[in-house]
């Protein structure tokens, strides 16, 4: 079935952009949902504009920064009343998740306005929520049309721009660990959206040094290079064009915060800040010759599942049972699938070392994240020594895909601690 695209503004005037795509569309009522920061910034616009032409519309503002959880998609759901509402999702990711969620389970359409270029999966289908304290990508829609007013991006909060920027830096290490995947664990790939999302991530990199003089253009190609992002993701069906092991780090974070009930980090700094230690990897593994990799893969040996499944029980109390289902498939390997999986490294050796080449140096990401006002140190996100071991022990089991993670873990490469 082909994938139907939504419709995408971005640039001045975007709630005018707005109205006409609605009057084309002949959209009758709305439920716009927003917070209370985003009703500020572009919310009560929007609204005037919808009462304006003339339609029914219905505002939900949530209180604070919401976040994607039982509370506020209980709050929306809750909301609906007889008619047949499409729903305005006007903030960042977070705001329109829930909006996504709730949309898409109510069996209507959504618009996203987004309110600050924060975060790669305005266009996607699906939606980080954090469900009992483990988060959860959970399949909902894309939303029909995407409208980014590029006056409301210039002045969004620097460390939603700077967010933005980490969760581009992160597609340098997801674009290495998803051919890998694919040579390796057989993960379906495709070369034409590694490239789409390569030249939106490169889009991005140059901004960077012209960020302070061209501000606005810096804004409108991020906010590009995001959706862009998105687009890839739409089209593939999955996150892996834009999200490898930087993002299963960064999950692991965001649910130990959440589980210890400490104060959430945006994701695309929580992604940046990983990208430094994934890259960090890559530096490890480029230093291994084949002939060492060929003695490391003799060494190497299964972990058996009842350790496994003892290790997972141990380490994510609550949330282990839905894990386990993730690692299901992984629990079953055989030892003879593990030998052939060794095997197949072994002769992709140098195909390997082609993908790690394509990662920057740890440095690099370092300084990119410094230029643009991003984390690069765990402290700064009140992340500690201990959350970053776990995230590298553990992260992987959070996804069912093939990463550096996994690599390093057959390889014995040792963590890549000590690099901030
Ligand atoms: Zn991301």
């Amino acid at each position: 079935m082909p994938v139907k695209l939504p419709e995408v503004y971005i640039g001045k005037n975007a709630v005018s952009e707005l109205e006409k795509f609605i009057t084309k569309q002949q959209y009758t009522a709305f439920t716009l949902v927003t917070d209370e920061n985003e009703y500020e910034a572009l919310g009560r616009e929007v609204e005037t504009a919808i009462r304006k032409i003339d339609r029914s519309l219905r505002t939900i503002v949530l209180p604070g920064n919401a976040t994607p959880d039982e509370t506020y998609l209980i709050q929306v759901l809750l909301e609906p009343d007889e008619r047949r509402r499409v729903y305005l999702g006007v903030g960042s990711g977070t705001l329109t998740d829930i909006v996504r969620f709730c949309s898409h389970r109510a069996g209507m359409p959504f618009i996203s306005l987004p309110t600050a270029a924060s975060v790669d999966g305005f266009a996607s289908t699906g939606c980080a929520l954090t469900i009992q304290k483990y988060k959860q990508t959970i399949m909902a829609a894309a939303p029909v049309g995407i409208f980014a007013d590029l006056d409301t991006l210039t002045h969004a909060p620097r460390p939603l721009i700077a967010s933005g920027f980490g969760d581009m830096f992160g597609k340098y290490t997801a674009l290495a660990d998803w051919p890998i995947s694919y040579h390796i664990a057989g993960e379906a790939f495709s070369q034409e959206l590694a490239d789409r999302s390569r030249r939106a991530l490169q889009t991005c990199v140059d901004q960077v040094p012209v960020l302070h003089d061209q501000w606005e253009t810096a804004m409108h190609k991020l906010m590009e290079g995001l959706v862009e992002e998105g687009i890839c993701m739409l089209l593939q069906g999955n996150s892996r064009p834009a999200s490898g092991a930087e993002h299963v780090i960064s999950h692991y974070w965001e649910m130990k915060l959440a589980r210890e009930d400490r104060p959430p980090v945006f994701h695309g700094a929580k992604v940046g800040l990983a990208a430094i230690l994934v890259a960090r990897y890559y530096e490890l593994l480029r230093q291994i010759s084949r002939e060492e990799a060929l003695e490391r893969l003799q060494a190497a040996r299964m972990p058996s599942a009842e350790d496994e499944v003892a290790r997972i029980r141990s380490v994510f109390g609550p949330a282990a049972e839905l894990i386990l289902a993730v690692q299901q498939k992984a629990l079953q390997q055989t030892p003879e699938q593990f030998a052939r999986m060794c095997r197949k490294i072994g002769d992709s050796w140098e195909l390997i070392q082609q993908f790690a080449a394509t990662v920057p140096a740890s440095a690099e990401i370092k300084d990119l994240l410094v230029k643009v006002g991003g984390a690069t140190h765990p402290s700064q996100l009140g992340l500690t020594d201990t959350d970053v071991h776990e995230a590298l022990e553990y992260g992987l089991y959070l996804r069912k895909y093939f990463t550096i993670l996994n690599l390093g873990r057959i390889l014995s490469i040792p963590k890549p601690e000590g690099v901030f």
